[in-house]
């Protein structure tokens, strides 16, 4: 609860902002640490006057001292255009920044959370994805610099609750969208919508029969601060998500519809490793957290719609 001091590594990117401004509310010290990769500061301004709110430039694969109660670790880019931009870059956040987030929380004594991915599951053989299932995963593809850090940064985190008996919880999240997301990071939600509030084409890539289950971001951070209220002995990895499957065609349509968008409908060619279907199994969160998902995509994406909306008429450069 609240009177915390908690760190939120990440934190001026687009879950991060949000998790930061919900600590706030419930009455915590919140510390952001970012670099800037993928974040803006534009997603953090209006939390800048606030006494209880700090902001750390720096890059978390450096070692960070600070005394906290609690470490959220969502920094790493997060978008396969941004995490495929510098893949080095992308292994090190996963596999130093844990370790040095790893090595913080152990020396303070820190409860730490890591936001983990769906991706660790990669092109996966088992449908829904439940947390027993070990993946499918190409080590050397272009997806493998964000798929395989992050499996790494999961035993990291495991190696150090083993060993060093550290409270470590992991929580893997499903594709998750809402206001804040980067205009430009590539993200189907994103893109379909920018592309229809302009009237240009929907690019679909392939043939447009993938699935994926989009998760509305104010579920996904309820879910996340609730991880890391359970006892110390839940450890995860918890999938968090939400279990509503479409496919990407039936995600276009649904974006044209509530935009009333004159945008037609292109195809373009399917990026290598692209998973065929995505869905969580949250049957452990639902026992575990006591949560699910409370918005429907059509509610989620009109609330998204109305920021994008608002954006390109107070940004439109941000939005290039
Ligand atoms: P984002 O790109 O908006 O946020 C990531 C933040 O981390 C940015 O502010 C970026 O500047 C910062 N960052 C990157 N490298 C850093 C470094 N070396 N040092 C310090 N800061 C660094 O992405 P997001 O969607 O908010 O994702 C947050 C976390 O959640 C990520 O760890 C991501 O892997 C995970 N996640 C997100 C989704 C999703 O659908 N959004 C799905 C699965 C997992
Ligand atoms: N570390 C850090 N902040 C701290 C404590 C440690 O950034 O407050 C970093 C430290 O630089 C080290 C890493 O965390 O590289 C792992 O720390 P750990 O104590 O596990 O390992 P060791 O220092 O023995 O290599
Ligand atoms: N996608 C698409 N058009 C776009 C962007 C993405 O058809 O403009 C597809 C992409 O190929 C993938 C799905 O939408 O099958 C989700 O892509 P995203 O990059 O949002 O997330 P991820 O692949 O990491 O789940």
């Amino acid at each position: 609860m609240g009177n915390k001091t908690i760190l939120v590594t990440g934190g001026s990117g687009f879950l991060g902002s949000f998790l930061c401004e919900k600590l706030l509310e419930r009455g915590n010290e919140v510390i952001c640490v970012d670099n800037f990769y993928t974040g803006a500061k534009r997603n953090i301004t209006h939390l800048m006057g606030n006494p209880h709110f700090e902001l750390i430039r720096h890059d978390v694969t450096f070692p960070l001292y600070v005394e906290v109660d609690e470490i959220y670790n969502l920094a790493c880019p997060a978008s396969p255009i941004h995490y495929q931009r510098d893949p080095v870059q992308t292994v090190k956040t996963c596999v130093h920044g844990a370790i040095n987030m790893l090595g913080l929380a152990k020396r303070i004594r820190a409860g730490i959370l890591q936001a983990s991915t769906s991706e660790v599951y990669g092109d996966p053989m088992v449908h829904p994805q439940v947390e027993s299932y070990w993946g499918n995963v190409n080590p050397i593809g272009v997806r493998s610099c964000y798929d395989e850090g992050k499996r790494c940064a999961e035993t990291l985190f495991s190696c150090y609750r083993m060993q060093c008996a550290l409270p470590v919880k992991i929580v893997r999240i499903f594709n998750t969208y809402g206001p804040r997301m980067h205009p430009n990071d590539g993200r189907v939600v994103s893109n379909f919508i920018l592309q229809a509030l302009q009237n240009r084409d929907i690019t679909i890539y392939g043939d447009g029969s993938q699935t994926r289950s989009f998760c509305y971001r104010d579920d996904l951070i309820d879910a996340m601060i609730r991880m890391m209220d359970t006892p110390d002995e839940v450890t995860g990895p918890v999938n968090l998500g939400n279990p509503g499957e479409f496919t990407i065609l039936q995600l276009a349509e649904l974006v044209i519809e509530l935009t009333g968008s004159r945008s037609g409908i292109i195809r373009q060619e399917l990026p290598a490793d692209d998973p065929k279907q995505r869905r969580p199994d949250i049957s452990m969160a639902r026992e575990l957290l006591k949560w699910e998902p409370a918005t429907p995509l059509r509610e989620g994406l009109a609330r998204t719609i109305e920021y994008f909306d608002r954006l390109l008429k107070e940004d439109p450069e941000f939005c290039q």
